[in-house]
């Protein structure tokens, strides 16, 4: 290795440490990583040396074990790597469990327990309603009194990176035939997902307060979306395969500990919601992340994450509140992120208004939808201690034609 550990300005330096699941060249064992620069930490070769007596926690090669130790290994585990890194002379051990990112193969980073995704978003929720109920009231009646949800489907969840064949299904075309074939709508949604690490129990709900004692950290989401499927499944039980097909996950996992300097005040909420939703006396959990979309290498939006009506600790308030357990590796994502402006929407359907105004590329073609072989990456910073950013790292996937 030559150079610092961290160029200057690089988005994985010390007050991120994020996690991963990765390989090495042929050997096809899974390993525990931390993101450094643009070098990789072989955690559980570090600590098998440096730290032995949480060596087992990195020895399924994914984030499971860390994940279910609870926040006060957390703790523990991050000040041991920020030590080992941030030494003026890297030790020996260290050094040798180093290995440059252009590498290693990233990995799912945990097996994922239970999903759920929100759409606590009020502008993409509020635009989602006028472009799919024009002649009813953009937000549904509860919306404002709770974290609107549903469950997803785990098992679609992959690692960014992974192809996304076009899902096929049934449609309705404007003239009302219903037909079966590829998707014409396929979409995205950026979204921000939680990562629960400790579980809980059975008919024990866990208050707001409880956010930082079971979530872990939180990855990017591109919760993909084919809206004709979508549209015509939807009533009366919500989204269903247009969905379901795949949900593609950031390699890395950023600690909640790697974003103190990023939490601020979510907006005021109107009605004020029930006891067990009211954050009015707590610490703030509104996140000022910066997230950027791209298409095909264009920044298509910038939606910021901090407009989110609904926070973590309310989601995660919520989705137990009716006595349903969380389990370790469980993900919840926040919904679509987007802003009050139309250069801050979330996703295609929000900024092509339905497929009514398309967008331009830089290469001179222009989109509604996606088309095979688009390239979608979703990113994220955040503000680090002391002025700087920090990243989340991406969410990267590509669309390949139906099978
Ligand atoms: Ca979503």
């Amino acid at each position: 290795m030559t150079g610092p550990l961290v160029p200057p300005g690089h988005l994985f330096g010390l007050d991120t440490l994020p996690y991963g699941s990765f390989r090495r060249g042929d050997d096809p064992r899974p390993r525990v990583g931390v993101a450094i620069g643009d070098s990789v930490l072989d955690l559980g070769a570090a600590a098998a040396d440096l730290l032995p007596g949480r060596a087992g926690l990195f020895q399924q090669g994914d984030l499971g074990g860390l994940l279910g130790a609870g926040p006060r290994v957390w703790a523990e585990v991050r000040s041991a790597v920020r030590e080992w890194l941030g030494a003026p002379e890297l030790d020996e051990r260290v050094r040798a469990a180093l290995h440059p990112a252009r590498d290693v193969t990233m990995l799912l980073p945990f097996a994922v327990a239970d999903y759920v995704d929100f759409y606590s978003s009020k502008d993409h929720a509020s635009n989602v309603g006028r472009i799919f109920r024009p002649d009813s009231p953009p937000l549904p009646p509860n919306w404002t009194s709770l974290p609107s949800g549903y469950h997803g489907r785990a098992g679609t969840v992959v690692p960014s990176g992974t192809p996304i064949v076009r899902p096929r299904g049934q449609r309705r075309t404007p003239e009302g035939e219903v037909v079966f074939g590829a998707s014409t709508r396929l979409d995205v949604e950026a979204e921000l997902g939680f990562v629960v690490g400790t579980p809980s129990a059975l008919g024990t709900p866990v208050p707001m307060a409880g956010f930082a004692e079971h979530v872990f950290g939180v990855c990017l989401v591109n919760d993909w979306s084919a809206r004709d499927i979508q549209a015509w499944e939807t009533v009366p039980l919500g989204p269903f395969l247009g969905k379901s097909f795949a949900t593609s996950i950031s390699s890395w996992v950023v600690p909640l500990a790697a974003l103190d300097a990023a939490r601020v005040r979510p907006p005021a909420r109107d009605p004020r919601p029930l006891p067990y939703l009211d954050d009015t006396g707590l610490e703030p959990w509104g996140l000022d992340l910066a997230f950027e979309l791209r298409v095909n290498g264009d920044v298509v939006s910038r939606p910021p994450f901090a407009t989110t009506y609904w926070t973590g600790p309310q989601q995660l308030a919520h989705m137990t509140v009716n006595g349903a357990c969380l389990r370790t590796g469980d993900l919840f994502a926040s919904g679509t992120v987007s802003g009050p402006e139309k250069g801050q929407r979330g996703c295609l359907l929000e900024l092509t208004w339905g497929g009514a105004e398309p967008f331009r590329l830089s290469d001179g073609t222009s989109r509604t939808f996606l088309e095979d072989g688009d390239e979608v990456v979703i990113a994220a910073t955040a503000p680090g201690p002391a002025g700087g950013r920090l990243g989340l790292g991406e969410v990267r996937g590509v669309v390949v034609a139906s099978r």
